[in-house]
């Protein structure tokens, strides 16, 4: 696609961001302290992607629960822990060292008691902080729109502003949209849902709510041993006043007392790369929390006095288009825990990518009241092969649109893993540049004990 007549401006970096969510923040922060001159492009006004426009502001994927040691593991170190730490530090995340598991208000059980819960306005200001202390070149409201493709190599990329449309040409192009857009308009092969139907998970629209009685709602979950109080939803149900496609109450408890993130609606057969679908997910997003909340007033314990704060700027997409890149990580592989010499992501998070269709079952872990215990697993490993797109030399993609399969993509998709390999690939950008080489060309491995020496746990 080219757009040279109506070209307002041409920017020209060593490197070239373009999404501004977990992933393309961590990539730009370290390409940046690495010495290259970086753009970051995102088309809202926000840093954060998911975790803040998404409303997901509960970072998991960063620490684990240790059944036999029973204390949180850190397991991926670098700028999860420099983030999450610095918002601990200020009061405005909680440090899941200091919680107690077995009556846990912000996720109660283990794996959910190892997010952090933030403050979303406080992540916003700290990651605005974060980008201009680097001297990244930040362009919010601008959105990319096309891309020039000559040799295997984008020469430029085109994206939309309030004046018309910038280029921005670069050495290397780091693809963080989440859904491989820069890559697909590049016309690099990709992905999207399951063989055949092409089915992706369900999606999310996030609401934060106030006026909880935490104390209440976490000690029915305790009394019951529920954590998701599927009994009261059963009940409900059976009396035809739940007429949800899901069956599990998801709410966790944020950084002030009485706010929870309600993670609960699941809204099927979206599809993240279709506008019409989005928009039509958006509408029924907003009218499903607030049928949601009416039950939860009436119904659920804590909830009674309940209030809407806020609902998402954006739905919540857990899958969208994945590149088919040079390398691909298969199920067998994840559990096997096969391991690469040129591994740039670990992941110790679950498998957790529910059906299409059902949203209350997980083909991988069962349903809640039928949970499938056979799939335990400590590490799972991606090479740097997944993050190259066919076809394209110049060009990295770091976030949860990475070659893997859809299986795996639960494990890799949460916030820890993502911002691992925001940092993998503004590393191999950097080594790029120092040996004048294309990120195809370059030996992975350089990045994996790159990341080991930033102190990540890979
Ligand atoms: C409903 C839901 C609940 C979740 N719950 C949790 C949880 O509890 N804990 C957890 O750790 N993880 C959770 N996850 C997963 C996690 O939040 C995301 O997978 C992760 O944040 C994705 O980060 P990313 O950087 O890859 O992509 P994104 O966060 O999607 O960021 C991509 C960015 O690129 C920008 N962009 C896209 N296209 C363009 C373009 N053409 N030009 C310019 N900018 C563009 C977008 O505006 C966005 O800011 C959840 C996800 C969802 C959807």
């Amino acid at each position: 696609m080219k757009f040279s007549s109506d070209v307002y401006a041409v920017d020209t970096y060593d490197l070239v961001v373009c999404g501004g969510g977990a992933s393309g923040i961590c990539a730009a922060v370290t390409a940046s302290r690495l010495g290259l001159s970086v753009a970051l492009i995102e088309r809202s006004g926000t840093l954060g992607g998911t975790m803040t426009g998404g409303g997901v502001c509960h970072l998991l994927g960063g620490r684990r629960w240790d059944n036999e040691k029973h204390k949180m593991i850190r397991e991926v170190g670098g700028l999860f822990d420099e983030i999450t730490d610095e918002l601990i530090r200020r009061g405005k995340a909680i440090d899941p060292d200091n919680i107690n598991v077995d009556y846990n208000p912000h996720g109660w059980y283990p794996r959910m008691g190892a997010g952090v819960p933030c403050d979303i306005e406080a992540l916003k200001l700290y990651l605005d902080e974060l980008i201009l202390k680097e001297n990244i070149n930040l362009f919010f409201f601008t959105t990319v729109i096309g891309t020039d493709v000559a040799d295997k190599k984008i020469v430029r990329i085109f994206a939309s502003d309030q004046r018309g449309i910038r280029a921005f040409e670069a050495k290397s192009f780091i693809d963080a949209t989440g859904d491989a857009q820069i890559a697909y308009l590049s016309s690099a092969p990709t992905l999207k849902g399951r063989d055949g139907d092409h089915l992706m998970t369900p999606a999310t629209l996030i609401a934060h709510i106030d006026n909880v009685d935490i104390d209440e709602y976490v000690r029915y979950q305790n009394e019951h041993q529920s954590p998701k109080l599927v009994e009261i939803i059963n009940d409900l149900k059976e009396k035809g006043i739940w007429k949800f496609p899901f069956e599990i109450l998801l709410s966790i408890a944020l950084n002030d007392k009485d706010v929870c993130m309600l993670n609960t609606e699941r809204l099927i057969k979206v599809d993240g790369t279709d506008p019409g679908s989005l928009s039509a997910s958006m509408v029924e997003g907003r009218k499903e929390n607030a049928e949601l909340l009416e039950l939860l007033r009436k119904y659920f314990p804590g909830f009674r006095n309940a209030r809407l704060r806020w609902t998402a700027e954006r739905v919540g997409i857990r899958e969208s288009r994945r590149i088919d890149g040079r390398a691909y990580v298969t199920l067998e592989d994840a559990e096997n825990g096969r391991e690469y010499d040129d591994a740039v992501i670990r992941t110790t998070y679950n498998f957790d990518l529910p059906d299409p269709l059902r949203p209350s079952f997980d083909p991988m872990l069962g349903s809640v009241n039928h949970p499938d215990t056979r799939r335990r697993h400590t590490s799972i490993y991606a090479p740097y092969g997944v993050m190259l797109p066919k076809n394209i030399d110049n060009i990295i993609v770091s976030g949860r649109c990475i070659s893997v399969c859809r299986e795996v993509l639960g494990p890799m998709r949460v916030t820890g893993p993502v911002m691992m390999a925001g940092q993998a690939a503004g590393i191999a950008c950097a080594i790029a540049k120092e040996e004048n080489t294309d990120l195809s060309l370059l030996d992975g491995r350089k990045v994996t004990l790159k990341l080991r020496a930033m102190g990540l746990k890979i």
